[in-house]
């Protein structure tokens, strides 16, 4: 099966920074896959490292490659195997392509899938008029949710697993690093019932938004002893539960120095080099349960974010801050590395 004609896409075409805006062919489909033609796209961290050409990326991604993994879009055609999506459906994706075959897999955690692949990271993605999906990655949205925030639904499924990897309910919380998931892990420990919730970050602008989605403290590493600050509103005991989402060094050692003995660390964040641990003093000494959050399992996440858009509990609005059509996705990237933004939205021309 195959669809003719060619679309406009942001297309990696180099091993170097940047990325550029050219003609693809419209995406062919297996008979397992749907073809979705995309109303909105949003950038994630993870685009940013792509459009940067970080070490990891230079070292994961094969150009050319249609970046973007964010998205939401109508299904155009699905493939002759496909049972659970029809055209016409109103779709986001999951953006781990699990194997299906191993250990992983076959006793229910699909997305740590020891042959995983990443959407947009090892295949095209979706900055572009259409994209491939394969059927197992597709999650029916509601209609009730908008296209801008329906795109966001996968970030936020990081968020949920970082933050209800164990309970929150009257917790005290430190969430390290207010980039957009950082924000809506404020915005899910302030919904599942967290108490003092605390948020810290270099940016201003983002301790703002930080504020705006629930935080109750919100401090800037830069000119305050985190640390102090959250041991003294914490009666000296620190947080029940740390959620580092910032991959900065010495933010992860505040983190640590922040949990109070026998506390929860939950770990998102991704480093550009491997980190160093005072494990005795750090960790085993003070009974820390460190927690690796890879994100969203499949589809239990889905679920609970869908129900947290859908009831109005978590309201993602506020840090949804700029919308640029696709093609200005320069500009965009601009604004996502001067980290004055919360979650950009791009929109394709042919877009609904
Ligand atoms: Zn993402
Ligand atoms: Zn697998």
């Amino acid at each position: 099966m195959s669809s003719a004609g060619t679309m406009q896409a942001v297309i990696k075409t180099k091993p170097q920074y940047g990325a550029e805006w050219g003609e693809a062919p419209i995406p062919a489909i297996g008979p397992h896959d749907i073809l979705v033609k995309i109303i909105a796209c949003s950038i994630c961290g993870t685009d940013v490292h792509i459009y940067e050409w970080n070490d990891w990326a230079a070292n994961r991604i094969k150009p050319p490659q249609i970046m973007g993994h964010e998205l939401a879009g109508e299904v155009v055609e699905v493939g002759k195997e496909v049972t659970s999506i029809k055209v016409g459906d109103y779709v986001s994706a999951e953006t781990h392509i699990p194997c299906g075959r191993c250990f992983q897999c076959k006793t229910g955690k699909p997305e740590i899938c020891r042959n995983l692949k990443i959407l947009g990271v090892d295949t095209n993605g979706s900055f572009a008029d259409y994209m491939r999906l394969p059927e197992v990655d597709a999650w029916k949205n509601s209609r009730s949710i908008p296209p801008e925030v329906a795109t966001i639904q996968e970030p936020l499924g990081n968020a949920i697993d970082t933050v209800l990897s164990e309970d929150i309910a009257g917790k005290t919380c430190a969430v390290i690093g207010c980039g957009p998931v950082g924000l809506l892990a404020v915005a899910v420990a302030n919904a599942c019932g967290a108490t003092t919730l605390i948020a810290t970050d270099v940016n201003e602008y983002r301790l703002g938004l930080a504020k705006q989605m629930g935080a109750t403290h919100a401090f800037n590493p830069k000119n305050t002893d985190v640390v102090k600050e959250v041991l003294e509103l914490t009666h000296g005991d620190g947080v029940d539960v740390m959620c580092e989402m910032s991959g900065s060094t010495k933010a992860l050692h505040q983190g640590f120095a922040m949990v109070t003995p026998g506390g929860r660390a939950s770990l998102l964040g991704l480093y550009s080099e491997p980190q160093t641990l005072d494990l005795n003093n750090e960790v085993i000494m003070r009974g820390i349960r460190v927690l690796g959050i890879t994100g969203r399992t499949m589809f239990g996440t889905w679920y609970k974010a869908a129900r947290f858009l859908e009831s109005g509990k978590i309201d993602p609005t506020p840090i949804i801050t700029h919308k640029f059509p696709l093609k200005d996705y320069v500009r965009a990237m601009d604004l996502m590395i001067s980290g004055n933004s919360g979650k950009v939205i791009l929109v394709p021309d042919g877009a609904k």
